[in-house]
Parts: C-alpha cells; structure tokens; sequence
C-alpha cells in the first residue's frame, strides 16, 4: 500500500489541468447526476465538483467538506455522457481520490482493515474462499434470515440496509474451474480467455457458470489462464493506483500471451478498468490487452448468435449498468441479446442508465446515499411491471436484489447471460 501511494506520487496526484480545463460550466451533467438528483445541492453535482477539483488544483487546502462530496460521488460516469465538452469524469474523480488518499489520515483500526481488504482479501484466494467459508456458515446457521428479518422490523438503525446488501455464498467456489478450458459445442469459432473475478468466485459462482455456457454454446473454446485474479477496479476508485497497476500487470503477463480472440468478462465495473490497462500501465502490452477485451454481451451481439432457444415467457426490463452504459459506451448490445430470447417481452424503464447506487463498494461506504438512490430507481422498475429486473454487472444485480426486498413486486434479478442460458437450457 505504502508503494502504491509512491506509485501515485510519480504520476503527480490530483485531477490534470487539461483535464479541468475542458468544464465549460453549462450544467448539462446536472440531471444525469444521481447525488444532484437526490439532494439539489450543486457541490454534490458534476459540475460543482469539477469546480471544487479546480479549487484545490489551484492551491486551496483540502477540507473535510471538499473530501465529502467527492466521497460522496458515485463515480457512475453519467456526466460524462451527458457532457457535450468531452469532461473525462471518471478519470477525474479516480485523480482526485488518489490526491485525497494520499493526504487521510484514518484510525489504526479503520486503516488496518482497509489494508486487509485491498491488500489480502481480494487478492488472494485463500483469504477470499475463507471469506466465502464464513459467509456461507452464516447463510446456512439461519443467522442471515434472522439479521434480515430483525432489518425489515427497523431494529438494526442504519446497519439494517448493509445487511440487505451481504452477498450469498454459492458453493461450490469458482475457484475450482480457474485453469480449466472448456470445449466448444459444435464446430469452434473462437478462442476466449475468461476473466471470473475476485468476489465473483464466492458470490456468483453460478453465473460464471452461465456464462461459460452461453460461450460454449456459442461456439467458443472457454480458457480460464491461470494466474488471473483482481482487476484493480476498486483499488483504482479507492484511489489505490499504484495497487491496481501491480494487479493490472499479473492480468497481462497471465492471458495475453495465449492467443486469444477476445477476453470476455461478465462484470461491467471490471471491464470499465480491464480496457484501460492501457492507460494505466502506460505500455504496449497493456493496450494490445485492452483492444481484446470485451463485455461479454458485446462480444455476444456482436457475433452471429446461436438462436437455437426456448421461449422465455417474462416481461424483462433492462438496468444500465454504469460502466457499461457510460464506462464503455455499449448500451444496445444487451438489449439486442434480449431482443433475440423468443417469447420474451422488453419493456424499458425510464431512466434505465441512471445508477442504481451500487458502484462498487459505495454501497457499503455510502450506505444512506446508496439506499436514497435505490429507491428511485425501483419506482422505475416497479412502474414496468416486469417479473425479471435484467442486469449487465454482478455489483448491481446484489444492489437491485435488495431493492426488490426493499421496495419491489418479488421481480428476479439475473444478468443478461443467464436469460440467455435459461434460454438455451429451456
Ligand atoms: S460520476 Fe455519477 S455521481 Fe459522480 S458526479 Fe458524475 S453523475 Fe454524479
Ligand atoms: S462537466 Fe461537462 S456538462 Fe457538466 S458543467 Fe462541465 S462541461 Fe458542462
């Protein structure tokens, strides 16, 4: 951790001039902005941050205040969309945590924690597994029913809405396919290398799963390299650059050198960061591993679908997720990949590419502003009446899952592979 802020520092830390320079203060971002949506104050916008960022670039002190409202940022990217000027936001934001970070002094608890969590935890998948091993005895001991249940009846305060938050433990562990190549069904036409992902191992094993099949059936040879592990996408949003630089480099020497035709990943948050590996390893190798990657729904639509599938009799309504939508700018592919399911009726929600408060770990670190946005976001999807809620990133399908028990009519969460599994399996 020490070296990753060396790592910052040699980079120079704080938001880039020319970077700042492009705000041109319209105000265009406002509404695409879920803070401003939900508090009306113009520091928790876009452009009231960009206007703070330029403050302390300028040489004001960084303030409690000042670190609030960037804290207080989803980093959702929907002002970037919105923004006619080209404002390269996320960047920005990443800049300012790393500046911030550099400069927070935390609690030798709080801090030793954190080191734990970015340090072992998501990297190592002994500690990951024995995480999962403990959430697993606390789903199967009741204990989860009954912490859940104590959190609807409001006895919990505000500890209540993380525990609607807690992910499942889905056992067996992925872990166990990392390494393994599955064959193609029918003729191959192409070779991939998957990305599982760190959580995703423990918390959504079944969905890799999916996923692996859906490509299979699509006539790829599935490669899980060993070797692979963490992104470094909340390393770099938690202003660990240097971190997500050393996590980032495991990745490349790992996979690129297996000839692939694409690496596909099922995790939107992840791919955001997987595509600028160039940018952030600043070499060669990074940027030739950039140009392969691809969502798994973009490499899908983009291909020649196998349609051999069973009708899906639901009502579906498709949620952006943000570093799909805004990160990496693909917005029809999962919609057309719904569109290809027979029998299945799509009903958009208004507002669909506005984040659902998931973000990452904002959900933990900013639960109250989290659980405000959730519930605007299941008035959308309750007003289309869908049974299923279709998603494109683990992250958000945990948050939407929580406010369906929160706010919702008992719709299903899935991502966009699994409707397409249930599809092929019928
Ligand atoms: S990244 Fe999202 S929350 Fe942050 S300023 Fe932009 S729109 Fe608002
Ligand atoms: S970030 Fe873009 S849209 Fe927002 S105020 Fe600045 S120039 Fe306008």
């Amino acid at each position: 951790m020490a070296d990753s802020i060396a790592e910052s520092e040699k980079r120079g830390l704080g938001p880039r001039q020319f970077d700042l320079d492009r705000c041109v203060h319209c105000g265009l971002c406002l509404n695409a902005c879920p803070t401003y949506r939900e508090l009306g104050v113009e520091m928790d916008s876009p452009r009231g941050r960009v206007y703070q960022m330029v403050q302390v670039a300028g040489g004001a002190p960084i303030t409690p205040s000042y670190i609030e409202h960037i804290d207080l940022c989803l980093a959702c990217r929907g002002c970037e969309t919105a923004c006619p000027s080209g404002v390269p936001y996320g960047r920005m934001v990443e800049d300012a945590r790393a500046e911030i970070e550099a400069q927070r002094h935390r609690g030798w608890l709080a801090d030793r924690v954190r080191r734990f969590i970015f340090g072992h935890l998501l990297q190592s998948r002994s500690w990951m597994s024995a995480a999962g091993a403990m959430l697993y005895v606390y789903q199967v001991s009741g204990l989860k029913a009954l912490v859940r249940a104590m959190a609807s009846m409001k006895m919990l305060g505000g500890l209540g809405d993380l525990a609607q938050l807690t992910p499942s433990a889905e056992v067996p562990f992925f872990f166990r396919n990392v390494g393994k190549t599955f064959p193609a069904e029918g003729p191959r036409r192409y070779r991939v290398a998957f990305l599982a992902g760190c959580i995703a191992n423990v918390a959504f094993a079944r969905l890799n799963e999916a996923t692996i099949r859906v490509l299979q059936k699509n006539g790829c040879d599935v490669v899980l390299p060993d070797g692979q592990g963490c992104c470094g996408a909340l390393h770099l949003h938690s202003g660990l650059a240097g971190e997500a630089r050393k996590l980032a480099r495991r990745n490349v020497d790992a996979i690129l050198d297996g000839g692939f035709d694409a690496i596909i990943t099922n995790a939107a948050g992840c791919g955001s960061t997987l595509k600028e590996y160039g940018e952030l390893l600043d070499d060669g190798r990074g940027r030739r591993f950039a140009a392969l990657m691809r969502d798994v729904t973009e490499f899908l639509a983009a291909i020649d679908l196998n349609r051999n599938m069973r009708p899906v009799d639901a009502v579906v309504t498709y949620q952006d997720s943000c570093h799909l939508a805004h990160g990496q700018k693909v917005r029809t592919a999962p919609r057309k990949l719904l569109a290809a399911v027979p029998g299945l009726t799509f009903r958009e929600m208004p507002g669909a590419d506005i984040c659902c408060g998931s973000a990452g770990i904002y959900n933990v670190v900013q639960t109250e502003m989290s659980m405000q946005v959730l519930a605007s976001k299941m008035k959308s999807v309750n007003a289309t009446s869908a049974g299923i809620i279709a998603t494109a990133n683990p992250g958000c399908m945990l948050q939407l899952r929580a406010g369906v028990r929160l706010h919702g009519a008992d719709q299903r969460v899935m991502h966009v592979v699994e409707v397409l599994d249930e599809a092929y399996r019928g």
